[in-house]
């Protein structure tokens, strides 16, 4: 096992850190004994005035006359004022006594506290460094501590000439338990999950939670790629048994991902984003497991340089967003877009968001493009209104984008800098956002609000829709999933939810947007149901920005 984030070697300055301790000690202690000797002269100081005027008092008493005569007179016949006479070097003397033991009982006492401090210091340094390599829910290492590992293990694997394998796994359906049993038990799941896979790896193994449902198992060493399937194996057994939680039995199966050093990779990212490319082959395949192969990469989408070809292309202003009309039934009016962004990608063509914006969920290129998206839009929306075109913009946020807490504020330096109130602005959020950190959405949701900004649930009835959840939440606006718009006319079930969904969302006081509307029928059937607005290829695809402002004049002529 290698311990190199674990251990602290002395640091170099550490010995000349005692020595200055050592010195302030040392002068901690003069200042306290020049302390404690003050006191000593003040005592000293009345002991004399006290034996002065007892002289005086006595020779004045006794003689009714005070000079040098009867002072000796008195001091010799006096024995009480011998007593008073010694009290001056008595408190000298105990004044240094007690100095010196109340400086070195202080400094004991400091350097207890600060040993005490020291370790404490240290025990804090620990956890803190356990808990930046760990994951909170399973103690398991987390993707940094896997890092670690795997640098070390290739390391390690290049000098023995050895290979080493890396399995990914990612639990099948995990979303919908989480959705249907609540949060507390998707973590209990996760953590039942995690004791299984501790039993059937070994100790020079590493296994991690990398987030949500995802798990890595690293092996350092294989002899032979049987070990591989051996392992496999093990952990397809480990799921076998359905897991109890809260006395509900689930079966849990999972799929698992496998690349192997140096076969697939070299180095720490690359391995990693193979065994991802082959564990998503194995979902997508529905196959237990994948073990990586090259012609995998021509069947998931060119994950491997995408990361890096979408990030120049954020950075570069190289993507662009076509903006969809949205139409309100009751004026026949097009009253706001949707903003929808689209990459022209130099090689692979015209890409969709929804094969490019998972990947930027993964890698976290999502907020760069989120952001990216924002100011594209509002600047777009600000040239509009400059025409005289006073539509309403409406954006999609992913759920990481909604829960980052500089959204708010980001937001408000967009609409601040380009002039534009906040009321023109639709936020489409998922119920899947919501529901990952309810209090988290809700709390930035109330600052987008309170900003005038609109929220709009998204994608309506696909997921796990939470009633609860949305009374509370500040939205205006439900829009019914193109899933159930689609068929409507065909499936008397689609047609049932869109009517339940207008219902229940006018009961809540929002309007109600219909997405996927592609013909006359329907955009008439959605009207007769009590829909507000309508959206979808009947009335227009997604367009440029040029292409929309032909499109809206002609619309506004018919
Ligand atoms: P969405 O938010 O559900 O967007 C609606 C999708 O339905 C769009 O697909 C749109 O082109 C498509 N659509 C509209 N009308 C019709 C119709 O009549 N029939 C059919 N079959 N489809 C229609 P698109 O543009 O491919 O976007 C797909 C998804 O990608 C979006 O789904 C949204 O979730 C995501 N997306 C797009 N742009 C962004 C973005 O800027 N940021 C984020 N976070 N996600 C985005
Ligand atoms: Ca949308
Ligand atoms: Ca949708």
């Amino acid at each position: 096992m290698k311990f190199t984030i674990y251990c602290f070697p002395p640091k170099k300055n550490s010995y000349s850190r005692m020595e200055r301790l050592g010195k302030s000690l040392k002068t901690n202690v003069i200042i306290m004994k020049s302390r404690v000797t003050r006191y000593a002269v003040y005592g000293v100081l009345i002991a004399i005035t006290a034996m002065v005027v007892a002289t005086l008092l006595n020779c004045y008493l006794e003689f009714r006359e005070v000079s040098l005569t009867t002072i000796l007179n008195v001091q010799k016949k006096n024995t009480a004022l011998w007593i008073l006479d010694c009290m001056p070097f008595i408190f000298a003397f105990w004044g240094q006594y007690v100095s010196s033991i109340m400086a070195y009982e202080a400094s004991t006492l400091v350097i207890d506290q600060t040993n005490e401090l020291r370790n404490q210091t240290v025990a804090l340094e620990y956890q803190a460094m356990h808990d930046a390599t760990h994951d909170h829910l399973t103690d398991l290492p987390n993707r940094i501590l896997l890092r670690d590992r795997l640098e070390q293990a290739i390391h390690a694997a290049l000098r023995e000439k050895q290979q080493l394998a890396l399995f990914i796994l990612d639990l099948d359906h995990f979303k919908e338990v989480n959705d249907t049993l609540g949060h507390y038990s998707g973590d209990l799941l996760l953590k039942h999950v995690a004791m299984r896979l501790k039993g059937i790896v070994r100790g020079s193994d590493t296994l991690s939670r990398l987030g949500g449902d995802e798990f890595a198992i690293l092996l350092p060493i294989i002899k032979e790629s049987n070990d591989v399937f051996i392992v496999l194996k093990k952990i397809q057994n480990a799921f076998l048994s359905p897991f109890v939680i809260e006395s509900l039995k689930i079966e849990v199966q999972a799929s698992i991902g496998v690349a192997i050093y140096p076969d697939h990779g070299r180095d720490f990212d690359t391995i990693m984003q193979r065994a991802d490319v082959a564990m998503y082959a194995a979902k997508q395949n529905q196959q237990s497991y994948t073990v990586f192969s090259s012609d995998l990469d021509k069947h998931s989408p060119h994950r491997l340089t995408l990361t890096g070809e979408l990030r120049h292309a954020i950075e570069n202003d190289a993507l662009l967003v076509y903006y969809q009309p949205k139409i309100d039934i009751g004026t026949n009016t097009v009253t706001g877009v949707e903003a929808l962004v689209r990459w022209q990608h130099p090689q692979h063509g015209f890409m969709s968001p929804d094969e490019f914006i998972p990947l930027a969920e993964r890698t976290g290129l999502i907020k760069p493009l989120s952001l990216w998206v924002m100011k594209r839009a509002i600047e777009q929306t600000v040239q509009w209104h400059a025409a005289n075109l006073k539509l309403g913009i409406a954006i999609n946020l992913s759920p990481s984008t909604l829960l980052d807490p500089e959204l708010p504020d980001f937001i408000s330096g967009f609409l601040a800098a380009n002039n534009l109130p906040a009321h023109y602005i639709t936020f489409e959020i998922t119920e899947g956002s919501i529901i990952k950190d309810p209090d988290r959405a809700l709390e930035i949701l109330t600052r987008l609000d309170e900003l005038g900004i609109r929220i709009s649930i998204d994608d309506f009835g696909t997921g796990y829709s939470s009633l609860a959840y949305l009374k509370k939440m500040p939205a205006s606006e439900v829009k019914i999933d193109k899933s159930f718009v689609l068929d409507m006319l065909v499936d008397e079930n689609d047609r049932a939810i869109v009517q339940a969904t207008i219902d229940l969302a006018h009961n809540l006081g929002m309007k109600v947007v219909a997405e996927g509307v592609e013909g006359k029928e329907t955009a008439q059937r959605l009207k007769e149901l009590g829909c507000d607005v309508l959206q979808g290829y009947y009335f227009s695809r997604p367009l440029a920005p040029k292409n929309l402002l032909e499109w809206h004049n002609t619309h506004t002529k018919a």
